[in-house]
């Protein structure tokens, strides 16, 4: 078993979760060609929290997509990115449930986003 620790990202003007799915299962059959691999166990995604995807909609479009290509069988494993906030006031980070327009430190609303819209495949496991 081997493990593919390259980030990948996902390059897609459409994010309808159908249109997201087709560049994953794309982006991996380039990948299983340039490695000789046999088998793909794992597909570890990375979704913003703010992304506007629903994880859940990732999941049924990749178990209907995935038939027939080199994905079909694996797990796509989707992992949430929490929402990261700097204050470019104070320069405090925080973790936020929400955009909110105000610093909880200072106030300020000069704020900038650090994480939390990304979409990217972290992983591939294959064997
Ligand atoms: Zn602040």
């Amino acid at each position: 078993m081997q493990v593919l620790t390259r980030v990948f990202p996902v390059q897609i003007d459409d994010m309808h979760e159908l249109s997201i799915i087709e560049g994953i299962i794309k982006i991996t059959e380039e990948e299983v060609k340039k490695y000789e691999v046999n088998r793909i166990i794992q597909i570890r995604l990375k979704v913003g929290i703010i992304s506007g995807i629903m994880p859940s909609l990732l999941q049924e479009y990749f178990s209907i997509a995935s038939k027939g290509t080199v994905v079909e069988g694996a797990v796509l494993k989707i992992e949430t990115v929490p929402l990261r906030i700097k204050c470019l006031n104070c320069e405090c980070e925080n973790i936020m449930e929400n955009i909110k327009i105000k610093c909880p430190i200072c106030k300020s609303s000069d704020l900038k986003i650090l994480s939390g819209r990304e979409l990217y495949i972290d992983s591939l496991e294959v064997e």
